[in-house]
This record gives C-alpha cells, sequence and structure tokens, in this order.
C-alpha cells in the first residue's frame, strides 16, 4: 500500500538518536533548547517550548492566553479533534466557524458574520484557533484584522505547515498571532516521534507554557516567591503537567529540521506533478494562493460530480488498489462526543459537503516517480469508470 504520508528517515537522524543515546541525558539535557532555538530560527520566532505533542501545545497555549470556565474558543470543523479539545481541557466552551469551500480552511466572511452576532449576544470568543489545512496558510491578515475590532487572541494551528510561508513569511513568525504550534508526529513534515513545539514572540506567554509543561515547577529563583533554601530548591507556582519532550526526540527533530527545506522542495514537486495529470479529470483540486506557499502536507482533492457513495466507492477503489487515500477530516462537530454537547448535523454545510467529496491522497518526500505515476493511473481508472 502506498500511504497518504509517512516519515522520512535517513542514516544522519539514526546517528543523531544514537549519539544521545550514548550521551548523559536523555530528558532534560541541553538537546531540547538546542532544537527550540533551530526552530526559532527557521520560523523567525523569538520563543520556542517543545513539548511532547502539538495537543499539549495546543493546552498549553490555550492555558497561556488564560483561556478558561466560561470563555468562547472557535476553530474550525475541519480539523483534527486536537484543535478543540484544547478548549474543552480549559473548561472554556466550542464553536465552530464554517469552511471556505475552496481553500478548506476556516471562512473569513463567515467568521465575520458569526463575530457581529456574538457581539451582540456578548459571547464573543476569546481565542480563535486558525488551522492552516493540509498546509495552506489561513487568511491571516484578515482574521487579524477582525482580532483587532473584536479583541480575540489567535492560535495558528500548523501542525500541517511546518516550512509553509504567508506573504513571504514563514508560518510561525507571528506577524499576525500570538502562538503557533506545530506537530512532529510521523505524518507530518518533520518527525520526533511524537512531538510538537509552541513558538512566539511573547516571553511572557512562551514562559507561563515553560512553567506549565513542566509540573508549574520553576528553579529559577527571579520567579520564586522567597530566597531559594539552597541548591536543590524549586518551586512550584502553579498546576502543570509533564508535557516535555526528551532529548531523544530533540535529537532525531534538529536532524529532521537539517533537511526540512529539501522535504518542502520534494514535497511541492509531486504536487506540481498531480497538478498537471489530474487537472483534466472531473476534480477539484488543491487552492494555490498568490500570497502563500503550502507545504503540502496533504494533497486533498474533491470529486465535482459526486452522485450518491461514488465518493465510498472511489475510497475503497484506490484502497483496494495500493493507494491508501485516506479523508481529512471526519467534521469535529459530527463526532458523537461533540453531538452530546449540542452539535448537530447540519450546524456547518459547507464542511459536511466537504467531507462527502474528499480525499487525501499520498504526498511524502520519499514517493517514487513510478508510484505517483502508478497513484495517478489508478486514480484516473477510479473516477472515469
Ligand atoms: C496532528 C494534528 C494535531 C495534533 O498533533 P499531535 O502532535 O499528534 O498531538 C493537531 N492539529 C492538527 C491540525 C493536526 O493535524
Amino acid at each position: 500500500m502506498i500511504p497518504y504520508g509517512k516519515q522520512s528517515i535517513s542514516g544522519d537522524d539514526i546517528q543523531a538518536v544514537i549519539e544521545v543515546l550514548q550521551s548523559e541525558y536523555l530528558t532534560q539535557g541541553d538537546t531540547v533548547e538546542k532544537f527550540e532555538q533551530a526552530i526559532c530560527q527557521r520560523v523567525d520566532a523569538k520563543n520556542a517550548v517543545a513539548v511532547n505533542s502539538a495537543t499539549s501545545a495546543l493546552h498549553l497555549a490555550c492555558l497561556a492566553l488564560d483561556l478558561t470556565k466560561g470563555d468562547w474558543l472557535w476553530t474550525s470543523p475541519i480539523s483534527f479533534v486536537a484543535s478543540s479539545n484544547c478548549a474543552l481541557y480549559c473548561q472554556a466552551q466550542v464553536d465552530f466557524v464554517d469552511i471556505d469551500p475552496i481553500t478548506y480552511n476556516l471562512s473569513v466572511s463567515a467568521l465575520e458574520e458569526k463575530l457581529e452576532q456574538a457581539k451582540e449576544n456578548n459571547r464573543l470568543p476569546k481565542i480563535i484557533i486558525a488551522v492552516h489545512l493540509s498546509g495552506l496558510p489561513c487568511d491571516m491578515q484578515a482574521i487579524h484584522q477582525l482580532s483587532n475590532q473584536y479583541g480575540f487572541k489567535i492560535i495558528e494551528d500548523a501542525a500541517h505547515a511546518l516550512g509553509a510561508s504567508y506573504q513571504e513569511n514563514p508560518t510561525g513568525c507571528g506577524q499576525y498571532s500570538d502562538i503557533t504550534v506545530f506537530s512532529f508526529h510521523p505524518v507530518k513534515i518533520i518527525t520526533t516521534g511524537e512531538g510538537g513545539m509552541a513558538v512566539t514572540n511573547n516571553k511572557t506567554l512562551a514562559d507561563k507554557m515553560r512553567l506549565l509543561r513542566s509540573h508549574g515547577i520553576t528553579r529559577d529563583p527571579a520567579q520564586m516567591t522567597q530566597q531559594p533554601d539552597g541548591d536543590w530548591y524549586y518551586q512550584q507556582l502553579d498546576l502543570g503537567f509533564n508535557y516535555r519532550m526528551n532529548d531523544i526526540q530533540a535529537a532525531l527533530g534538529l536532524s529532521q529540521l537539517s533537511k526540512l527545506n529539501s522535504f518542502i522542495k520534494a514535497r511541492q514537486a509531486i504536487a506540481k506533478q498531480y497538478f498537471k495529470a489530474l487537472t483534466n479529470l472531473p476534480l477539484l483540486l488543491p487552492f494555490e494562493s498568490t500570497e502563500s506557499q503550502s507545504a503540502y502536507h496533504l494533497f486533498i482533492i474533491q470529486l465535482t460530480t459526486p452522485v450518491n457513495d461514488q465518493h465510498k466507492k472511489i475510497f475503497n477503489y484506490l484502497r483496494q488498489n495500493g493507494i491508501g487515500v485516506n479523508i481529512h477530516y471526519i467534521p469535529i462537530h459530527t463526532q458523537p462526543y461533540y453531538q452530546k454537547l449540542g452539535f448537530k448535523n447540519g450546524d456547518y454545510p459547507v464542511a459536511e459537503n466537504y467531507y462527502k467529496k474528499s480525499l487525501s491522497i499520498p504526498i511524502y518526500p520519499s514517493l517514487t516517480d513510478d508510484e505517483q505515476r502508478f497513484t495517478i493511473a489508478t486514480i484516473q481508472q477510479a473516477v472515469l469508470s
């Protein structure tokens, strides 16, 4: 089976991990900080906090922005459930903004309308999470403008978008947001096995996330309420978690990061081939923006003539013929857990319609020409038969 995505691990990655394993520290050494600094440099951010997953990073980001009971967080229904679960971890309430039918990202016009209504009802969100689906950046300038008008904070869920750019700036630079979160799960752009990172230009937010990442404990005398009792001394200042990344993961991440540019180039080359080969089929291809560059974590195609169960038939045909297609995502609000919270089918019609027609086809740096040709031929057979 040719999967829709997979990691690229080479000898230098393995060597980097071996070196940490043979060193003194497997966790809480200096490799995590090196990885954080390297990410800062690459995405042009001032501070980075490495954690054990993007899910943890989203949780810490919400806590750092003081999301709490009675607050609202809005995000896109077409995302992984972690994008909205983070609000529920904070006892806040979730609402969704329907997607744009062309970019599949949160629709700015739907957002604008919803904000106007929310203002009248005194229910404005504290945080909006902009998810860069497939690696294509959201219209951040417009969302940022609305944040000035309505006073919400912005988290970018860039789990798909490490290496993407918007208005010539790397995703993560924070020009239009408070915190950006990356994932290093193996299917994502670079991997640490499991892992994530929150980046921000705001040192106060970074310090808070750093504290909460490790139990709410500090060893920095400047943060303590009294003089340290001695060199062993630490203080717990808040109720935090063990969300730490370890040095084994960070060493893999550093090695992977050194290849980010070539990974993105390879993904873009594969995308280019798909655009060329699939253009005359009854398919809607990904939106290509003039003001941003997608990281192409996913290559999502949509059927344009959906007849009843054609979507499922094509999915099954491709799977049966060795193409590991997938669907990103089942609209979050249709999940049983979210239905229990009061969401209903029909709440976000554009997202639900997208779900009935979309397919993620294989894209990852080590996908060979032969594999891509076979994928394209099989897609042609599937949609034309
Ligand atoms: C993968 C993913 C996450 C969660 O990442 P983990 O590192 O697996 O916790 C969050 N949001 C989106 C959009 C993702 O794709």
